[in-house]
């Protein structure tokens, strides 16, 4: 990779041109699309984001989870370079072409469990949800879908309706879909009896809700991430994804997987159920899929997805050729820099040091998370009382020095951490001594 791969800072951030460039963008686009860190971007690859001021920034964010092969990642480049002067666009649905094929070929073989699949491509994770339930709604002939507390799964009407938290993602865009249902979500660290009973007792609640308030004959789907992204990087107690999934089997109903920001080796496994050795009916993937260019897919047991008529699903632009050349590209990324493994690693370093910098500052109550999808939850020292100020105060002083950290949870307390899987690890140890820095600057040693 050609970017030196080096923290380089040369102005303040941001630098005098990018706030040029956000002066225009404020003027030019709404505030509704909002700004994490307002530097203006020229170059990115390997571990480092370039801005126009010549600054060189430590990525912890991977674009949200989506470059996970790193950024203009070589095969990506040349494949979607070659692409994009033989054709760039037909409509698959008008006249059909190879590639798009090949990746369903790939998710039906590589996605959990050895059964028939099928898979068709969209453009953004929110599509892909979306279009899972029409599935199962459709297989099934049931209209119900149940989600969980902390879940994210888009902005569209149906997927903002599956989506738990009202501020940003719902406020005032109501009225919502019908027929969504929500359940408590395993969250070790904030379940009222201690992590320990956290799977039983919020199984118990789940299915309580599901076979009383709804009728397990009704419900068309869940849907659930096997790690919530959004939500704060909550990794469910264990024993409680295959007990669901367990539930829905026996009861027909369609397990859907939303593994739009879990997939593609983030959390140290190709897919985040494997973990636990979870097989969806439905996978829904996006984000690290492409290498950041549009493409998300859906990828489901073929007897559910044979069901729906002919032309019953599509899109003008789902499945575009210069996508799904970088989605070949990615595969072949993970596959020959053995990126599962370098995601695992990721996570032994990060884990033992935020581990230890929670028992020298009691601001920080939770770390959690795997391979490359790590996160720490902030409160109030000694309690459990979420802390988003000290979080945004932590991220100030990350972004001041050159370090792209990003925010999350529920009660907006969490810093999570996705750094592209081929960050070299010179640059996340500097990150994490960023962190550490901000850290014990917020807060006085415990
Ligand atoms: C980002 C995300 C989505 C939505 O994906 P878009 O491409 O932004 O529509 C859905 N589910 C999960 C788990 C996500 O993280």
């Amino acid at each position: 990779m050609s970017l030196p791969q080096e923290r380089r800072l040369v102005t303040s951030i941001p630098g005098p041109r990018s706030q040029e460039l956000l002066a225009r963008k404020q003027a030019a686009v709404p505030p509704g699309i909002g700004t994490t860190l307002p530097v203006f971007v020229t170059k990115a690859g390997g571990g480092v984001v370039v801005d126009a001021d010549g600054n060189s920034l430590i990525d912890f964010g991977s674009g949200i989870a989506v470059t996970n092969v790193g950024n203009a990642a070589p095969r990506v480049v040349s494949r979607v370079q070659r692409q994009v002067a033989d054709f760039t666009h037909t409509c698959f649905m008008v006249t059909p072409y190879e590639s798009y094929v090949a990746v369903c070929e790939k998710l039906n073989r590589l996605t959990p469990g050895d059964h028939e699949k099928r898979t068709f491509l969209v453009n953004s994770g929110a599509e892909a949800v979306e279009n899972a339930v029409k599935v199962a709604r459709h297989a099934t002939g049931r209209q119900a879908v149940v989600v969980f507390d902390h879940g994210y799964h888009g902005r569209t009407l149906l997927t903002m309706t599956l989506t738990a938290k009202s501020m940003p993602y719902k406020h005032r865009f109501g009225p919502f879909a019908p027929e969504v249902y929500r359940v408590p979500l395993a969250y070790p660290f904030r379940w009222p009896t201690g992590p320990g009973n956290c799977a039983e007792e919020a199984y118990a609640q789940a299915v309580d809700v599901i076979t009383k308030q709804i009728g397990a004959e009704n419900v068309a789907a869940v849907v659930i991430e096997p790690i919530a992204g959004e939500g704060g990087f909550i990794v469910p107690a264990r024993g409680f994804l295959p007990r669901i999934a367990r539930f829905c089997r026996d009861n027909g109903i369609v397990f859907i997987a939303d593994e739009v920001q879990t997939g593609f080796a983030r959390t140290g496994d190709l897919f985040a159920c494997e973990d636990e050795g979870v097989v969806p009916d439905i996978i829904c993937t996006a984000k690290g899929i492409a290498g950041g260019l549009p493409l998300a897919a859906v990828t489901g047991r073929a007897d559910l997805m044979d069901k729906v008529h002919v032309g019953g699903l599509g899109g003008t632009y789902g499945g575009n050729p210069l996508a799904c050349e970088a989605a070949l590209a990615v595969l072949e990324t993970i596959e020959a820099e053995d990126l599962v493994a370098k995601a695992r690693r990721i996570g032994e370093i990060m884990l033992p040091r935020l581990e230890s910098l929670k028992e020298r500052h009691d601001v920080i109550g939770d770390v959690r998370g795997r391979g490359a999808m790590i996160a720490i939850e902030l409160v109030e020292p000694g309690t459990k009382i979420p802390n988003p100020t000290a979080t945004q105060e932590i991220v100030k002083r990350c972004h001041a020095e050159g370090l792209v950290v990003l925010t999350a949870g529920t009660y907006g307390n969490v810093l999570r951490f996705l750094p592209p899987l081929v960050m070299p690890e010179h640059l996340l140890e500097e990150g994490l001594s960023i962190l550490e820095k901000a850290v014990s600057m917020v807060t006085p040693m415990a």
